[in-house]
């Protein structure tokens, strides 16, 4: 066969670590903390980085090289780290590069722990932050500072599904020096792959689509060589490593995130057009909905909308409240990704430590239910979420 580049849905699943002198098929799991070497000059090789090998499997393990080999050919980057959790992911992404007196800019409406880490955390050591709005870009000049070293951005953001032009961002952030590191766990990288667009890291919450079966906590970071190559000297000596057995899960579970993408995105839409028809509903936010204020946005960046739908019930936190509890097949949990089709609200539940200003200014409105569209068959989840609108 002539060299070619394999496609993306074949590499996911033939990229595979070497088979033991047993021939496996299916990637063995690596549980073992250490790695024996041959003798003291390989060790000392090892060591000094001029021979490639396993040392101890907080440096790297044979499958977490795997899972990062994979999340690399998916969004196109050269280098990764493999976390233990997506948080520790963006927290190795902001302690691992800025210094004191740092600045970062992160569009308004980031993940929670992540506003933790950039409103108590990071404070501690003297570097501020600076909030933007991701649907006014053009006021994110006059929020850069000669010190702005960072910019952290969601798109879609959680749960408002707000989107930023990650080309005109790249673009921003190139001619300004500044770090772009993007949160690519809403669009996954089937949907989008912000490397190509002009970020300089991605990161991955791989509990949310990579696992996709809501069984295991772990994160990744892939992107620029020389900034990767930084990281990972800071994962190895401060430890948030990922544990072999999760990563050969995530590496597995690849294997199918192309074919399960397509369905989640295939089911949202359903679910989004049919939540338009409802009258109990307000509106419905879906990025490949016509209705949705960045649709061609949408279009151009993501190759398809994504799992998730959002959608205002009218009558406010007492009503989203009802919604709930009157749903049968959807299940109430604090995840999203999964095979199952999961409903929240935000109001009452993960951001009900806000006052009502604060999550208007992210989106978050009283009657405000996300659902993270499993792969059932739609029929069933349009069901079920009609039934508890009161059909
Ligand atoms: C879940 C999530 C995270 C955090 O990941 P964990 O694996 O829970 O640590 C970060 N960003 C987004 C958008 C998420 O959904």
């Amino acid at each position: 066969m002539t060299e070619r580049e394999q496609k993306i849905e074949t590499a996911v699943i033939r990229t595979q670590t070497p088979a033991s002198p047993h021939r496996e098929h299916s990637s063995a799991i690596y549980m073992t903390s250490s790695f024996t070497f041959e003798d003291a000059e390989h060790a000392r090789a090892l060591f000094a980085r001029e021979a490639e090998g396993q040392i101890y499997t907080r440096y790297g393990n044979p499958n977490v090289d795997e899972f990062i080999e994979k999340m690399c050919q998916l969004e196109g980057a050269p280098a990764g780290i493999a976390l233990a959790s997506g948080m520790s992911a963006v927290f190795t992404a902001l302690a691992g590069l800025l210094n004191s007196g740092d600045h970062v800019l992160a569009s308004r409406s980031v993940f929670g722990s992540t506003h933790q880490i950039l409103t108590r955390i990071l404070p501690r050591w003297g570097i501020d932050h600076t909030y933007v709005e991701a649907g006014q870009p053009e006021t994110w000049a006059t929020a850069v500072r000669p010190t702005t070293r960072l910019c952290i951005v969601e798109t879609p953001s959680n749960p408002a599904l707000d989107l930023i032009d990650l080309a005109w961002l790249g673009e921003f952030c190139r001619t300004r020096d500044i770090v772009l590191v993007v949160d690519n766990v809403f669009a996954t990288p089937v949907l989008q792959r912000p490397f190509a667009l002009g970020a300089h890291l991605v990161m991955h919450s791989a509990t949310k689509y990579i696992d996709g079966q809501g069984r295991a906590i772990g994160g990744v970071l892939v992107g620029d060589r020389r900034l990767i190559d930084e990281l990972a000297v800071f994962m190895r000596h401060t430890g948030p490593s990922l544990s072999p057995f999760n990563a050969w899960l995530f590496s597995k579970s690849l294997e199918t995130l192309p074919l399960r993408m397509e369905r989640h995105c295939a089911n949202a839409l359903k679910l989004a057009e049919f939540l338009e028809s409802q009258p109990q509903v307000a509106w419905v936010k879906y990025p490949y909905l016509p209705s949705h204020p960045q649709f061609a946005l949408a279009q151009r960046q993501m190759t398809a909308g994504g799992g998730i739908v959002t959608f205002e019930i009218t009558g406010g936190l007492e009503q989203g409240r009802r919604f709930l509890d009157a749903l049968q097949l959807c299940s109430l949990t604090a995840n999203l990704g999964d095979t199952r089709t999961i409903a929240t609200h935000p109001a009452s539940t993960t951001h009900s430590s806000l006052s009502e200003a604060e999550r208007r200014a992210v989106g978050i409105t009283p009657g405000l239910i996300r659902i993270s569209v499993g792969l059932e068959h739609p029929d069933d989840v349009l069901a079920d979420v009609g039934q508890a609108l009161g059909d």
